[in-house]
Parts: structure tokens; sequence; C-alpha cells
């Protein structure tokens, strides 16, 4: 554009972005592709960069529009463009649309946990109160209590135990990635500690877990560790009547990926419950016969995700579950 902000040349891209010809757009203000909520017109700030006479960039409050009204977040760059004849002003146009919706979805992402976070926080207030009275009935009042007392006041602690978990796991949920640092790592060792820690539980089940040579990779330690715990004991908690968990892990190579594998000799899950069993609190048994809150997967799935891989299951009922996930090879991509 010229000083008085009238457009003097107009490239392809800016046909295409605006969706004008081009020859509707010379001679006119650029005021007809710029909507600015800002104090001032864009025209004005044309003459004041003048004025200035250097490059500056706009983003704040500023919108595209289309030759049909549409408008769209944009970002102006300014920079001089002294021809034979006269001084003019180049003005880049970028279309942020992307960008801003990432960094809203950030944004609620960031207040949805923090709200997670404060609302768990404070349920557990009440629930103390309530575990606390309960002992206190237990303790002081139990000869007034006939049999039926008894068992109802069993089943307030049952639950109010089960409510204490739900809150620890909603909290635990809310803090994956916070204040972790990213590290190189050896899932080998990661993979021998999980197993060393759950030594009690492999040998009740006479569980049998072998893993092939696994990668180096980096990510957050604690939740890459979390990661393994909750499919490797998945793996042995579901496991048929009588028949013992044989578990296999591998990893390969692909592409810019490593692509890891948890497979088990399970009860397997029904192809209709794939995707369902990676929501919070989402269970596909009752709790007399597999015990859990339903919380194991949401992690993976959330730790996965702030790796930027990607985590699915493959399954036949009654056979087993091959639980898969990739995690980028890439620093640059945490
Ligand atoms: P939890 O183990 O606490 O129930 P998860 O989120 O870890 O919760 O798993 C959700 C559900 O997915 C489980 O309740 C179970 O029905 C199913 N599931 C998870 N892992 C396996 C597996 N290895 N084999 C069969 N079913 C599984």
């Amino acid at each position: 554009m010229d000083k008085d902000g009238i457009i003097k040349l107009v490239n392809a891209q800016a046909e295409k972005l605006f969706e004008y010809e081009r020859e509707n757009l010379l001679s006119q203000s650029i005021n007809l592709l710029i909507v600015d909520n800002n104090k001032g017109s864009e025209v004005d700030r044309g003459k004041l960069f003048f004025k200035l006479s250097q490059t500056h960039r706009l983003i704040l409050n500023i919108h595209g529009r289309k030759k049909n009204g549409h408008e769209f977040p944009i970002e102006i760059n300014f920079s001089p463009l002294q021809t034979e004849t006269e001084s003019l002003v180049s003005v880049a146009i970028r279309d942020i649309s992307e960008r801003k919706y990432i960094k809203e979805l950030e944004r609620k992402n960031k207040e949805l946990e923090q709200f997670v976070y404060i609302a768990s926080h404070d349920l557990q207030e009440p629930l103390n109160t309530i575990t606390s009275f309960i002992s206190l009935i237990e303790e002081e009042h139990k000869d007034k209590l006939d049999k039926e007392g008894s068992a109802y006041i069993d089943y307030i602690r049952e639950s109010a135990n089960r409510m204490a978990m739900l809150i620890t796991d909603i909290l635990e949920y809310s803090r994956i990635g916070r204040k972790s640092q990213f590290e190189i790592m050896d899932c080998n060792e990661i993979v021998a500690q999980v197993i060393h820690d759950m030594n009690a539980t492999l040998v009740e089940t006479n569980a049998k877990i072998t893993y092939g040579k696994l990668p180096a990779i980096r990510g957050y330690p604690i939740e890459i560790r979390l990661l393994f715990q909750n499919l490797i004991s998945n793996a042995v908690k579901f496991q048929k009547k009588n028949v013992s968990p044989d578990i296999k892990i591998s990893a390969f190579e692909e592409n810019e990926f490593w692509h890891f594998t948890v497979k088990d000799n399970g009860i397997g899950i029904d192809e209709k419950h794939k995707d369902k069993i990676f929501i919070i609190f989402q269970r596909l048994h009752n709790l007399r016969k597999y015990d859990g809150t339903g919380i194991g997967l949401a992690h993976c799935k959330k730790i996965i995700e702030l790796h930027h891989g990607k985590i699915w299951v493959e399954s036949v009922e009654h056979e087993g579950s091959t639980f898969h996930f990739t995690l980028s090879k890439m620093e640059e991509n945490l």
C-alpha cells in the first residue's frame, strides 16, 4: 500500500486468502481487507509507520475480511518498500486462525486442569469428615447398633473409601505432566523396575513377562513409568480363569516413532469398547470380578498425548489384547 493505505500491488496468495480478483483490490483502501478492532484505523497506523519508518507487526484484535464477509484472525507485518518512484509499505498478512485456536484450546485445558485439581482437593475435606465420624460411631456407639445398622455403616465406609480412591485418582490425573522434566531414559530399566515392584502379584498369579530389547527414549520419566505400570498391571489383572498371564513387551522403529506393544493372553476386549476404555472412569466389568477405578488407561492416553504419540488396542475377545503406543524419537517434538 502507499502512505494513504491504498493498495498498489497484490500477489496471488492475497487473492486466494481474501477470495478477491486482483483488479478488484487495486486502488482500494486496505480497510477493505482488514477489520481493526484497535483504536485508530489501519490507514492511520500505516501513516504512523511511515513516520517511524521501521518494520512492525500487529497481532492483537485484527481480523481479515474475505469478499464474502467472513472474518478471520490475522497477523500483519509492515515493512518499508522503496520503489524507483515512491515509498510504499509492504503488508504481509498471515491467517492465524489455527494458531489462535490451539492457544485457546491450551488455555481451556489449563483452566480445566486447575478446576479439576481444586474441585477434587476440596472434595477430600468433607469426605475426611465422613470417614472420621464413621470411625467415631463404630468406636463409641457400636453396642447401640443392631446388625442392620452395622451393615449400613459398613456400606457407608466402603463407599467413602471408594470415593477417596476416585478423588486421589482425579488429583493424580490432573497432575500428569506438571513440574516434570523430560529426560533420556532406558525403557529396559523402566520395565525391569516395574516388574520388580510388582513381584508379589506376579508370583501370586504365576505371570510371565518377557521383553525384547527396548529403546532409550526421551520423555517424562515419572509418566513413562506410570504408563508401563498401568499397561502391565492391566495385562496381569484381566486374565482368564485358571490361565497364567503371559505378557510380551516389544518395540520397533517406525519412521520418526518408536512403536511399542504390550501383548497379553487375557480376557480380551470387545471391538465396540475399544475406544471407551481410554475414557476416565470407564470400566467394562463389575468391581467384584476385577478391582480398579477405571483411570489407568485414561492416564496412559494423557501421558502418550503429552509425548505427542498415539495409543490404541487390538484385541480378540477371550484370546487376549495388544496395547500399542508410539513415542516420538525426536526431542523437538516434545
Ligand atoms: P481399571 O483397570 O482401573 O479398571 P483402566 O482404565 O486401566 O481401569 O481400564 C479400563 C477398562 O479397560 C478395564 O476396566 C477393563 O475392562 C479394560 N481393560 C484394560 N486393560 C485390559 C486388558 N489388558 N485386557 C482386557 N481388558 C482390559
